[in-house]
């Protein structure tokens, strides 16, 4: 039995959890900027409940499930209610001291489990899922193929909340291109400001072989905002962006310039200072570009 079918992917955050493979690949792949799971052998589908067990009693046997696990792959959540029951179940008979359990997740599976089944999982450890707004544009989400809107975005966010489960919400700058830029930046902060996500993650679009945006790229019809432009993006999308209690980091090796802050205390030192980089539009004061060759985008 294959443990894992690689690559696989996991957010920075779940660096040291332990990472259950309950499913393979992405039931959506359609975003037409990711790359993550185009291999014929990562094409969706879902483990065998009996090789689960297997996973699960292997792991445990050699002491490897500590307090905090993440399912994987693309969008966990994506399983059956009484199959996530199961699992979950399952991992904490075996490894009783799993604490949290988190996941990636689409909107669209957000929405089909609603508030009761999202508690229950709560109910089970499921403390935060890691979800893809990409944009609050809603030309850019239908032309990247996101599969959400604006609006489904926020009701997603609203039940996450009724739930109890925290929401950790990712967006790209540059995402709607030269073109977009201005829209993309400012929807995306309203959106943010609308969902009110507990965790935000900015990250810089990086165009990958093997996504469809990169051939759309390499035709001419999808121009990348150049480093200043994405740093201006993220001064739109922070003025844009009002949150409760949220932390909001572009921290992430994608970006040129690296934030970590908490809102709403920290707004205006982060607009400060964004806005003191595009003054002096000095490129020394950027994270150089070899940092984004190197990375992967998740
Ligand atoms: S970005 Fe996420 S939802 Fe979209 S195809 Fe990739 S893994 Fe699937």
């Amino acid at each position: 039995m294959i443990e894992y079918v690689t690559p696989y992917f996991r957010p920075p955050s779940e660096a040291k959890s332990f990472i259950l493979q309950a499913t393979i690949g992405c039931s959506h792949n359609q975003c037409t900027y990711c790359a993550m799971y185009r291999k014929d052998e990562q094409r969706f589908r879902v483990r065998p409940m009996d090789e689960i067990r297997e996973i699960i009693d292997a792991a445990s046997g050699r002491g490897e499930i500590g307090g905090r696990v993440f399912i994987a792959d693309g969008n966990a959540l994506v399983l059956a209610q009484k199959r996530l029951v199961e699992i979950i179940t399952y991992l904490r008979e075996r490894s009783p001291r799993v604490e949290r359990v988190r996941m990636y997740a689409n909107v669209g599976d957000i929405l089909r489990k609603g508030v009761d089944n999202l508690r229950e999982l709560r109910a089970l450890g499921l403390d935060m899922v890691y979800i893809g707004f990409e944009s609050g544009d809603d030309v850019v989400l239908e032309r990247i193929k996101k599969g959400a809107g604006f609006e489904d975005t926020v009701k997603a966010s609203r039940m996450l909340k009724e739930a109890g489960v925290m929401n950790s919400a990712m967006v790209l700058l540059g995402m709607g291109g030269v073109e977009r830029s201005a829209e993309h930046a400012e929807a995306t902060g309203r959106l943010l400001t609308a969902s009110d996500p507990e965790y935000v993650g900015a990250l810089s679009l990086q165009i990958r072989p093997g996504a469809p945006l990169y051939d759309e790229w390499q035709r001419g019809e999808f121009t990348l905002p150049d480093k200043f432009r994405m740093i201006k993006e993220l001064e739109i999308l922070v003025e844009n962006t009002d949150l409760t209690d949220g932390h909001f980091f572009s921290n992430h090796i994608s970006n040129y310039l690296p934030i970590k802050a908490r809102f709403p205390g920290d707004k205006e030192r982060v607009l400060t200072q964004i806005r003191a980089v595009l003054a002096a539009g000095d490129e020394s004061l950027l994270r150089p570009d070899y940092y984004r060759d190197v990375i992967n985008q998740y």
